[in-house]
Order: structure tokens, then C-alpha cells, then sequence
């Protein structure tokens, strides 16, 4: 699965990051970093990715199901 993020959208409140942080990042200014923008994330990751886009409170993160991911 991919998560796409809507940066329009997204207001920098950071409950992402504290779900998966591995999977997003905020600089000191708010502005979000997807370190897995366009691509699959890995397996075990994706849970913690689930997490982060249920709780984003403008609903920025959009989870999109592709082929699964190779366990890693
Ligand atoms: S939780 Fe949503 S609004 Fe907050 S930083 Fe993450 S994507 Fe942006």
C-alpha cells in the first residue's frame, strides 16, 4: 500500500509523526515530509502508516492499496 498526502491540505499538526515517523516528518516550520511519497511503503510499516492517516485531523493522508509489500 501508498499513502499520498495532500499538502494543500495538510495544517502541520503532527499526529502523523507521532504515529509513524519513520513514514513522515515535520521540519521545525510545519511543513510535512513523506519519505515514502509515489512509492509502496514497506511491510511493516504499513500499520503505523494506517494509524497515521485514520488520525490526521483534515484528513490529509489518503491510503491507497496496491500489490503487497515483500515482508520484510
Ligand atoms: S497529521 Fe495531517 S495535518 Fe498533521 S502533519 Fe500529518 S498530514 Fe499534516
Amino acid at each position: 500500500m501508498r499513502i499520498e498526502a495532500d499538502y494543500d491540505r495538510c495544517e502541520g499538526h503532527g499526529q502523523c509523526e507521532e504515529r509513524a515517523p519513520e513514514v513522515f516528518e515535520l521540519d521545525d516550520d510545519g511543513y510535512l515530509t513523506h519519505h515514502y511519497e509515489g512509492r509502496d511503503l514497506p511491510a511493516g510499516l504499513e500499520d503505523a502508516a494506517r494509524g497515521a492517516a485514520a488520525v490526521c485531523p483534515v484528513a490529509a493522508l489518503r491510503v491507497v492499496e496496491t500489490s503487497p509489500a515483500p515482508r520484510t
